[in-house]
C-alpha cells in the first residue's frame, strides 16, 4: 500500500503534484497562510552527520548510520512534515573523491541531489580540523546556484568558543547564505534552521502525501536495515565489503517473510559476519528484524545468507542492483519487454541462517 503510494512519482525527475491539492487549498484560505513545500539537500563530508540530522527531523529513521564513513550509498528523500510546510530532505553519500565503480555511482548521486533543489545545506563536522577535504567540498559547492546553507554539526561536542574562528575560516572559502550551529544528535539549533529554510522556501503545495516520511521503497529500506546491523557487527575493513540484497519479500496472513542475502568480498568477511558457532549472524538478524518489525508494524520472519563475490565493488552489473532508483525503472512496466540484468552471482548454499 506505501509502495504504491511511492511509485506514482518515481520516474519523474520533477515531483509529480500533490494527491489532494483542494483540501489544501482551502486550509490556505481558511487560515490566510500560505503552504509553503521544497526540497533541500543535505551535503557533506563522510560522517559529518547527514543522515543523523535528516532521520531527527523526520522523526524516524529513514538512513542508517554508523560511525564508519561512507555507510550512506544512494540519495534519500526524508520528508518533514508541517500543518503549513513540507520540506523534503535529501540526504546523500559523503562528498569525496570517487575511486571505484561503487564509490563514483555514489558521488553520482551527491551530485544529482544538486538538480531541482531549492535550498542545498553543507553540514560539516564541527569537531574536526579545516582541511583539504573541506576545501574540495567548498569548491565543489560552487555548481549549484541557489542558496548555501552551512551547518557546524556536533556542536554538542564543541566549545562555543571554537565556533567562531570556525565561521570565519568557512567564510573565507564560500559565501554562505546562512550559517547555524546545530547538534543533530541533541537536535540543538534544529527548530531555528528549519523556520529559516521554510522561510526561503517557495509557495506551493506538498510534494507528496502528508502521510508519507520518505520516497525508498520497504524493500530498499529493509536491505538499508539489515546492511546497518551487518556494519554495527564488524570492524575496520568489513563495512565498505557489504552489500545487502532482498530476495523474497513476501506478505503472509499475520506476518512479513523477508529473505535477504548479505554479500561481501572475501571467505574470512564471511567468517566474521556468522561468526562462532553462527552466533554473529544470529544477532544480526535478531536487531534487523525488530527495527524491520517496527518500521513495516508487522511480525517478521527474517532469513539471511553470507555470500562471497570477490571484488563486487568493481562489478558494474551488482553496483547498478544496488542503485534502487535504477531497479525500480528496470521493475516499472513500461521497460517489462526488457532482458533481466545478466545473473552475477555464483549459487551457493546458504551457510548462516536466522530468523
Ligand atoms: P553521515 O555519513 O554524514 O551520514 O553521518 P552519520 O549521520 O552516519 O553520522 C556519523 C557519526 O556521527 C555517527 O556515529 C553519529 O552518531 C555521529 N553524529 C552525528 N551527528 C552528531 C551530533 O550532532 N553530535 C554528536 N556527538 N555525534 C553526531
Ligand atoms: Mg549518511
Amino acid at each position: 500500500m506505501w509502495l504504491q503510494m511511492v511509485t506514482y512519482r518515481l520516474f519523474a525527475r520533477h515531483p509529480a503534484p500533490a494527491l489532494h491539492p483542494f483540501t489544501l487549498e482551502s486550509v490556505a484560505e481558511d487560515t490566510g497562510i500560505a503552504f509553503k513545500s521544497g526540497f533541500v539537500a543535505i551535503v557533506g563530508r563522510p560522517n559529518a552527520g547527514k543522515s543523523t540530522l535528516v532521520n531527527s527531523l523526520v522523526g524516524r529513521k529513514v538512513a542508517i548510520v554508523s560511525p564508519r564513513p561512507q555507510t550512506t550509498r544512494n540519495r534519500i528523500q526524508g520528508i518533514l512534515n508541517r500543518d503549513d510546510a513540507q520540506i523534503v530532505l535529501v540526504d546523500t553519500p559523503g562528498i569525496h573523491k570517487a575511486g571505484d565503480i561503487l564509490s563514483r555511482q555514489m558521488m553520482g548521486e551527491t551530485e544529482h541531489a544538486l538538480e531541482d533543489v531549492d535550498i542545498v545545506s553543507l553540514i560539516v563536522d564541527a569537531t574536526a580540523e579545516f582541511g583539504g577535504g573541506d576545501r574540495f567540498s567548498a569548491k565543489w559547492l560552487r555548481k549549484f546556484h541557489g542558496p548555501v546553507f552551512l551547518l557546524l554539526n556536533k556542536v554538542d561536542r564543541v566549545r562555543k568558543a571554537l565556533l567562531l574562528p570556525m565561521i570565519d575560516r568557512w567564510r573565507r572559502e564560500f559565501e554562505f547564505a546562512e550559517i547555524f550551529p546545530v547538534s543533530a544528535l541533541t537536535g540543538e539549533g534544529c527548530a531555528g534552521l528549519v523556520e529559516v529554510w521554510i522561510a526561503r522556501l517557495p509557495e506551493s503545495p506538498p510534494h507528496f502525501p502528508q502521510d508519507q516520511f520518505t520516497d525508498q521503497p520497504e524493500r530498499f529500506l529493509v536491505a538499508e536495515l539489515v546492511r546497518e546491523q551487518a556494519l554495527r557487527a564488524t570492524t575496520e575493513e568489513v563495512p565498505h565489503a557489504v552489500a545487502v540484497f532482498i530476495d523474497r519479500f513476501e506478505q503472509k496472513k499475520d506476518l512479513i517473510k523477508i529473505m535477504a542475502t548479505i554479500y561481501v568480498e572475501r571467505e574470512g568477511q564471511k567468517g566474521i559476519l556468522i561468526g562462532k558457532g553462527g552466533e554473529a549472524i544470529k544477532k544480526i538478524g535478531t536487531l534487523a528484524r525488530k527495527e524491520i518489525e517496527t518500521m513495516l508494524d508487522s511480525h517478521v520472519l527474517l532469513e539471511l545468507m553470507v555470500k562471497v563475490q570477490p571484488n563486487w565493488r568493481s562489478n558494474r552489473a551488482i553496483v547498478r542492483k544496488l542503485d534502487w532508483h535504477r531497479q525500480l525503472e528496470l521493475m516499472s512496466p513500461r521497460e517489462e519487454d526488457e532482458p533481466d540484468e545478466p545473473q552475477v552471482f555464483d549459487d551457493e548454499e546458504p551457510e548462516g541462517s536466522t530468523s
